[in-house]
């Protein structure tokens, strides 16, 4: 599908102008499948699709995580063979959880660890939160979070005996302080909620619900699966509890790739996790007859870590380190910007709606759109080669990944949607748009 505007289109002059001037514009060619002037690759073996707009659902892979995984499977594992665990896999949920703590979540060391899924470190933590506060009675969470945020802790509520109080969020902005204000109180437990919601993208207030739970002395999980590394985190400024992440949406780990976990120091050696592993052991191979946790954040690991599930992530995590996470952020705010400047002018008089906030401070990384068609309108564009995705009822979401998304790609992703709800209003309406 190529674009119906012509050449001389302001919107693609502009893009044209910011790919040029990006600061950040060279990391493109570093991913699979791009070039550094916004166009697929003419020259790779296989298609590559001509926008990509859903690098917050599943990452871009990186050129050098391609080479560290075949080096691993030659070089660590082909060579080294169980010696690797005493050489260094032992160590990488640690070693890689501290690099990312400083490159992306403001987090000093020793207090992020790489392992499990999402949904399995939810439980762990949550679990180990509900119970650090015995005879309170409630956990705060929000109708608008992530289904498997929803269900985990469903499942401890009933486990526990305890109640769900739910926020409502707006569906299109996503939960504020004073809401959290409201329901918090001396039977809170947890509040659980997303640092950025995966619908909408508003980006919540850590600082000042970590601090409105804080008066309760309830415990705060934050669930950073869409902020992290598009959205800068100061998990130890803002004083966070728990936070949990992907690591296969920006940080481009790779599907299934696991998730991680930051338990503040102080809290380390007070929480119990349920599920007592022998991985999370004081002396793992002592192999002794009862559990013993150990002292730290290595006490909430639980099996034999996934290590050739955290090769790929280690490169994007050390470009962004090197690319810096306030940079990284400014031009997720100039793309999703960019989008929305689109959407106004090419989308809006065909019905469709913005479903994210408009003021960029409460905004994450992507931008969702709605129009009864948009399920319709992603279907055609997946078939051409054009990625966003489809969340129910009517969104359509353009997800923007930083490093590896240009701006011409962006006004290419913008103007096949625009292309494809106009064919379907013209079929609809028998010619007549
Ligand atoms: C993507 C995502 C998850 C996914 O959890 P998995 O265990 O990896 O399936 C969980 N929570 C949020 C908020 C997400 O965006």
């Amino acid at each position: 599908m190529t674009p119906t505007a012509p050449l001389t289109d302001s919107h693609l002059a502009f893009a044209r102008r910011q790919d040029r001037i990006d600061g950040l514009g060279h990391y493109r060619a570093r991913f699979i499948g791009t070039v550094a002037d916004g166009s697929a690759d003419p020259a790779a073996a296989l298609p590559n699709p001509i926008a990509y707009l859903d690098g917050n659902s599943l990452g871009r892979p990186t050129k050098a995580a391609a080479e560290r995984i075949a080096a691993f499977i030659t070089g660590a594992w082909g060579t080294r063979l169980i010696r690797g665990w005493d050489d260094e896999w032992m160590e990488l949920p640690l070693q890689i959880g501290d690099d990312l703590g400083r490159a992306a979540l403001g987090a000093g060391p020793r207090q992020v660890f790489v392992g499990d899924s999402t949904t399995v470190l939810l439980y762990k933590l949550a679990r180990a939160a509900v119970d650090a506060r015995p005879g309170r009675t409630e956990i705060v969470l929000d109708s608008d979070n992530f289904p498997t945020d929803r269900y985990v802790l469903e499942g401890i509520a009933a486990e526990r005996g305890l109640t769900l109080r739910w926020i409502t969020s707006d569906p299109a902005a996503g939960v504020t302080p004073e809401q959290v204000r409201a329901v918090v109180g001396p039977q809170t437990a947890l509040v659980l909620l997303s640092h950025v919601a995966y619908r909408s993208g508003f980006l919540a207030d850590m600082r000042a619900i970590t601090r409105v739970a804080h008066t309760q002395d309830a415990l705060v999980l934050w669930d950073l699966s869409h902020s992290v590394g598009s959205v800068p985190v100061e998990l130890d400024l803002c004083d966070v509890d728990l936070a949990v992440g992907c690591s296969y949406k920006y940080l481009s780990g790779g599907p299934g790739a696991p998730a991680f976990g930051y338990v503040r120091r102080d809290l380390q050696d007070v929480l119990a996790q349920p599920i007592q592993g022998w991985m999370g052991t004081q002396d793992i191979f002592l192999m002794g007859p009862g559990y013993v946790p150990a002292t730290g954040i290595r006490r909430f690991m639980s099996g034999t870590p996934a290590v050739v599930g955290m090769l790929a992530m280690q490169d994007t995590i050390a470009m962004i380190e090197q690319a810096t996470i306030g940079e990284v952020r400014a031009k997720s705010v100039a793309l999703t910007e960019f989008a929305l400047t689109l959407v106004d002018d090419w989308l809006a008089p065909m019905g469709v709606t913005v479903a994210s906030p408009r003021e960029s401070t409460h905004r994450g990384g992507h931008v969702t759109i709605d129009h009864p068609s948009m399920r319709q309108v992603t279907e055609i564009l997946w078939a051409n080669d054009v990625i966003p995705d489809f969340r129910a009822p009517d969104g359509l979401r353009i997800g923007l990944a930083p490093l590896s998304t240009s701006f011409v790609e962006t006004y290419e992703g913008v103007a096949a949607i625009r292309d494809v709800l106009r064919g379907i209003l013209i079929g609809q309406s028998g010619g007549a748009v």
